[in-house]
């Protein structure tokens, strides 16, 4: 049969539309949209038989196959996308997986703000109108020790309002040690290529001088940026100005200084064992004049950015027209207020990223041998479960070079491969991500919430099959 021949075989739109698992499912709105999966479906079937893909079939065979399969897209829809995810990576701020896991009271928080109508904008006392976020504004300056405060859409959007505001009619002068790329997505030369007038690149990659800066400024800078270089670290021959220099710097030519501090490091987390990064109360007391962060790494908010400094800095941002277009929402600003609040009260407990970066170790222990010994309980004999000291990053560009100690339950698989098991553990619900080193996976129960185990442990034995006997 010629291709001609074969093409005849395809049914026609219409026909596809009358079958009755499609007919059912089309309402007022998803008409159009069905019919386009339903003409999707049959030019894929098209360029199939084209290629000589599905020569032996009759006609109602085909017309079934386009139907079964414009029935799995539809169902597909119909599933809807999210799926929950355990995270036994030990990797706490994940952007892939949506970085910090939110606290009771914050959920709390989004649910009211979602059901109803909100003093978003409104003074309820005077009734008159207020600025969005101010209960916000004002506990992130508190906390951080500002002046003043504003909060943004993420840590991209702090950075650009802030220096469009400064520098979008002068110039940001920053060293090229620091223009960095974090996570794929943040490319600090491409924002301040669309936020700056003009952008001074200053130094080398490695080395970078007071003296670099002093001429910027002669040449016009009126915005000095210092960028955390989260995600990675130059080591060797290297200068970099501290921002105390900087600050010294600005201070007597009258040029702000900014540092985007990424990680919003809130909670001295030196107080507990982790070095290697002050936190913001203590930067802002080098004098810098503004600082900025996301609220969804270290912190352990919802995503958000926030610019924290001198009040008539701030000031002059939210006046700027992009402020608009960055704004947050009223579920977001809920849960920010929230987290917030925990750290106000002292309730650092409750906040899931906090709790899990300054987790101590025994517990991690303990639990680790908890894990291990229900799987090793479930699946005798046929695995080998370990228990092994191990180092987990806290993730999304923090603290590049101070890893966290951890407690890992290692699983070693004898003949079976451990990315197929991985793979598996992927493809269940809800999904499980564990690290791979060779013949094991591995467990990271820093990561896995309270109240998570028994589905890991059930995911586990769907995953290892035939190895694991359900009692
Ligand atoms: C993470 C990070 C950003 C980007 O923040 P988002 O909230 O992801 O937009 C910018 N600068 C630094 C230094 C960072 O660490």
């Amino acid at each position: 049969m010629d291709t001609r021949a074969h093409l005849k075989k395809l049914p026609s739109v219409e026909r596809i539309l009358e079958d009755p698992r499609v007919a059912g499912r089309i309402t007022l709105l998803s008409r159009r949209g069905i019919t386009r999966i339903v003409r999707e479906t049959i030019e894929a079937f098209r360029e199939r038989l084209i290629e000589g893909g599905m020569a032996a079939s009759s006609d109602a065979n085909v017309r079934a196959s386009v139907t079964d399969e414009v029935v799995r897209k539809l169902e597909a829809i119909e599933r809807g996308g999210q799926r929950r995810v355990i995270n036994a990576t030990g990797v706490i701020l994940h952007t892939n997986i949506g970085r910090a896991p939110l606290g009771e009271g914050a959920r709390r928080a989004i649910e009211q703000a979602a059901a109803g109508y909100v003093d978003l904008e409104i003074d309820l006392e005077s009734g008159t109108r207020t600025e969005r976020g101010v209960r916000v504004s004002r506990l992130l300056a508190l906390l951080a020790d500002a002046e003043d405060a504003h909060a943004v859409n993420n840590n991209a959007a702090a950075v650009l309002l802030a220096v469009e505001t400064l520098a979008g009619a002068g110039a940001v002068a920053v060293s090229r040690g620091e223009l960095v790329e974090i996570g794929g997505s943040f490319r600090l030369p491409e924002i301040l290529a669309h936020a700056a007038g003009r952008v001074i690149e200053i130094g080398t990659t490695n080395r970078t001088h007071r003296k670099d800066y002093e001429k910027a400024v002669r040449n016009g800078a009126t915005l000095l940026l210092k960028v955390h270089t989260s995600n990675y670290r130059v080591v060797g021959y290297t200068n970099e100005v501290p921002l105390r220099d900087l600050v010294e710097i600005g201070r007597a030519h009258g040029v702000p200084v900014m540092y985007d501090q990424g990680s919003g490091v809130l909670f001295p987390l030196a107080a507990k064992g982790i070095e290697g990064e002050e936190s913001l109360g203590d930067i802002m007391a080098t004098g810098v004049d503004l600082m900025s962060f996301s609220m969804d790494k270290v912190l352990g908010g919802p995503q958000g950015g926030a610019i924290v400094g001198r009040a008539d800095l701030v000031a002059r941002m939210r006046e700027n027209h992009l402020a608009r277009a960055l704004r947050l929402d009223k579920l977001t600003l809920a849960a920010l207020e929230s987290v917030l609040l925990e750290y106000w009260n002292g309730r650092f407990d409750e906040v899931p990223a906090l709790r899990m970066i300054t987790a101590d170790l025994d517990a991690a222990r303990a639990r680790a041998g908890e894990i291990a010994a229900r799987i090793k309980e479930r699946c005798a004999g046929e695995l080998e479960v370990t228990i092994e000291e191990a180092e987990s990053s806290i993730g999304g560009g923090s603290f590049p070079s101070n890893p966290l100690r951890s407690v890992l339950v290692q699983i070693t698989l004898r003949g079976s491969r451990a990315e197929k098991i991985a793979a598996r553990l992927r493809a269940g619900s809800p999904a499980v991500l564990v690290r791979v080193r060779e013949q094991s996976v591995m467990i990271d129960p820093r990561t896995v919430l309270p109240g998570e185990e028994d589905a890991l442990i059930e995911r586990f034995e769907e995953a290892f099959g035939a190895l694991c006997r359900r009692e």
